[in-house]
């Protein structure tokens, strides 16, 4: 996921990365995040993955098939874009680009190769990876979504590893232990890098 926010006093658009672990909490803080600071706009992003149980087109994702996925990356599309536990996952670049130039800030909320990707294109972006408080307890998370099959959880928990050996990259960690506490670190995190916009 991306997240854009606006400086109200100095018209200053950031570009905000949010990554970390499947399961670890990253859409939860982000939907606390948005409801607590509606001037935010949070990236939809394209994915060939298959909806889940309540998951809304064009709210949670753009869902697509590969083919049509393969065509945006060709046109230039996608600002970033990655394969995660077998399924393609990307950022429409017009939708961030227009609200950054019209002086809006823009969460993304998206794994580790996009956010390295965002690193390198956005050197000024914020950010953020959130931290499990253990493997064992992301791993319950996951199962206590309830929403991926076991072979989906296996390969999520399988990357997971990896992805959290490269929290050290991002500007700051938060761990989402506690939930209320992770949200006023992220809140709090946010306030220093944008003082009038949230
Ligand atoms: P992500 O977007 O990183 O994949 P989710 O936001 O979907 O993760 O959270 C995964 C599961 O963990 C959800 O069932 C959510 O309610 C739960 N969860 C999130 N944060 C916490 C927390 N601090 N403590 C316990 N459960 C949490
Ligand atoms: P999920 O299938 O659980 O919705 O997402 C799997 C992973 O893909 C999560 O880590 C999520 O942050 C990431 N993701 C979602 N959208 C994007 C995107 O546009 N680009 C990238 N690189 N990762 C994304």
């Amino acid at each position: 996921m991306i997240l854009v926010l606006r400086s109200k006093t100095m018209q200053t658009a950031k570009l905000i990365v949010i990554t970390g672990p499947s399961g670890v909490g990253k859409g939860t803080l982000v939907r606390s995040l948005l409801q607590h600071h509606p001037e935010l706009v949070l990236s939809t992003s394209v994915t060939t993955r298959s909806p889940r149980l309540g998951e809304v087109e064009g709210k949670n994702y753009y869902f697509v098939d590969r083919n049509k996925f393969q065509q945006m990356i060709e046109n230039s599309e996608l600002l970033e874009w990655a394969e995660f536990a077998g399924n393609l996952y990307g950022t429409p670049r017009l939708p961030v680009i227009e609200n950054i130039k019209q002086g809006k800030s823009v969460v993304l909320e998206i794994e580790l190769q996009g956010a390295r990707q965002i690193q390198h294109n956005f050197p000024d972006a914020l950010r953020i990876f959130i931290l499990p408080p253990s493997m064992t307890e992301l791993e319950k998370r996951l199962w206590g979504r309830a929403q991926d099959s076991h072979q989906a959880i296996a390969k999520r928990l399988q990357r997971a590893t990896e992805e959290v050996k490269a929290a050290g990259e991002f500007d700051v960690q938060v761990v989402n232990d506690n939930l209320e506490v992770a949200w006023q670190n992220l809140e709090t995190i946010l306030l220093n890098s944008l003082p009038s916009s949230v």
